[in-house]
């Protein structure tokens, strides 16, 4: 196994995929190129001469330069029709204008794609991941011989930790009716200084979704000082819930030293637990500020809020908030469609992962916790499925074989878009004030005084992991599920 692959493995086993969904057929194609993607160039170009090319100076870029780099049959291999499409930037330098020669579809095109990329090699650091907006693709009407495109770009996401995108090439890719993606070919290359419908990536906000204390920049002004005081009394009142909460139990330990994997060859989710201990997993710590970007709906803020509240309660300690200004945020979640053109830039997703959690392996990343991507092509129940299911590791869970848990990687598992009371389990073990980092299971059962005779029928599945009787959960995922109140659950506590 060579190191590439198991740096791989690390970060994707965490890897969430759609085959229960969706039962796909894969190869094996793309293990050797992660990171390393040329991008939309399928020939195998060396790295200096990449380096060299991205490197190049844009000296005339409103004129058309058409390379073709791949010919197949019929209209792909056609020289002379590709050699007079016009390309150019409109004088608003706000548009794409492309001329063909004769309407696309008489000479037997099936489709063409125009496709912004930005010159990233890798989107894999958190100071990158951000380039993944600043894809654009747009399919062109093959009847009409003249197009203004409106491209609208991202260049990224302004702070002091992240890059921008500073270059970017427009790729025309054409299928014919025998042949996919046959003709690709680098037409234009923009940047700021010829291209002005280029703007910076907020981060998603949307007023009034939030509960005002979970606001790293609350305005106090908007709701009124009484009122705020009144929330912030609200969100000590929820940490103050965690000492109502049952107490640590035998079956979250045993499910917190499992672990089920992924299995990188055949593209599919392991059907066994593999052993993975406590004392290896990860926690966050102190100050925890999310930020969705992207392709972000108001539901999926919605979503968050429920679970940062239930957070406060189990892991009262950390300080977990969102912020509408990147750059207080620490644990960037990113919302983006699992198109054709952005699995193969991006992260070699389709077909294969619906969303993926990055450990930061820099500490001097400013995105310390690492980052999340989903795809952002669902629709709302499996949308926040993906985005707890991804929190869940960001937080330190592993994946499980239970039946009801946003962990699961069953294929008999229900599809669940909250932390379930097995979760919720784990996590309040997990964080429990007493453990130290990298405790061993049997220190573990000391400080938190657990029946080690009781978790080992646990641990060898005598007793199901999954289905301990505990009661105290419901009110936390009825409240994640919309049929419960935060006052109805702060009444019920007290
Ligand atoms: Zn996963």
């Amino acid at each position: 196994m060579s190191e590439k692959f198991i740096g791989l493995t690390i970060t994707w086993l965490l890897s969430w995929s759609i085959f229960a969904i969706d039962q796909l057929s894969t190869t094996i194609h793309h293990m050797n190129s992660y990171g390393e993607y040329v991008l939309g160039d399928r020939s195998q170009e060396s790295q200096p001469a990449l380096a060299a090319k991205l490197n190049n100076q844009v000296k005339t870029p409103s004129t058309s330069e058409t390379v073709p780099e791949q010919y197949d049959e019929n209209i792909c291999s056609d020289k002379k029709f590709w050699s007079e499409v016009k390309a150019e930037i409109a004088p608003d330098r706000r548009n794409i204008i492309l001329t063909f020669p004769s309407t696309p579809k008489e000479t037997g095109i099936k489709s063409v794609e125009i496709v912004a990329k930005p010159t990233t090699l890798s989107y894999r650091s958190s100071k990158n991941a951000f380039h993944m907006h600043s894809i654009f693709q747009e399919r062109l009407n093959i009847s009409k011989k003249e197009h203004e495109i409106q491209v609208s770009l991202f260049n990224g996401l302004d702070t002091k930790y992240t890059y921008l995108v500073t270059d970017w090439k427009l790729d025309l890719i054409a299928s014919s009716k025998k042949s996919d993606d046959c003709y690709e070919s680098t037409f234009l290359k923009i940047n700021k200084l010829n291209y002005e419908n280029i703007e910076n990536l907020p981060v998603f906000y949307e007023r009034n979704t939030l509960s005002p204390f979970f606001e790293k920049n609350y305005d106090v002004r908007d709701i009124g000082e009484d009122e705020y005081l009144n929330q912030f009394f609200q969100k000590l009142q929820l940490k103050e819930l965690h000492k109502t909460l049952p107490k640590p139990h035998e079956a979250a330990l045993a499910l917190l030293n499992k672990d089920v994997k992924y299995d990188f060859e055949n593209f599919k989710k392991e059907d066994k637990y593999v052993d993975e201990y406590i004392s290896q997993k990860h926690r966050l710590h102190g100050e925890v500020i999310l930020g969705l970007f992207g392709n972000v709906k108001q539901t999926d803020l919605n979503a968050l809020n429920n679970v940062l509240h239930v957070l406060n309660i189990v892991v009262p300690q950390l300080q977990i908030s969102y912020s509408d200004n990147p750059n207080d945020v620490n644990l960037p979640i990113h919302f983006a469609s699992c198109t054709k053109r952005f699995s193969e830039l991006v992260n070699d997703c389709k077909g294969k992962y619906a969303g993926l959690f990055y450990h930061s392996h820099n500490r001097f990343d400013e995105a310390k916790f690492g980052w999340i991507w989903v795809d952002s092509q669902y629709g709302r129940s499996t949308r926040e499925h993906i985005l707890i299911h991804e929190l869940g590791h960001a937080l330190g869970l592993g994946h499980n074989l239970c039946r009801y848990s946003v962990m699961s990687y069953a294929d008999y598992a229900d599809s669940m878009p909250y932390f379930t009371e097995i979760d919720l389990m784990q996590l309040r073990l997990l964080y429990d004030q007493k453990l130290r980092d990298r405790m061993y299971s049997y220190q573990v059962i000391e400080e938190l005084e657990l029946d080690k005779e009781v978790y080992s029928e646990y641990e060898s599945n005598k007793k199901p992991m999954c289905s301990p009787q505990q009661s105290g959960w419901k009110g936390l995922v009825e409240l994640q599920q919309g049929f419960k109140t935060v006052e109805e659950l702060l009444k019920e506590g007290n």
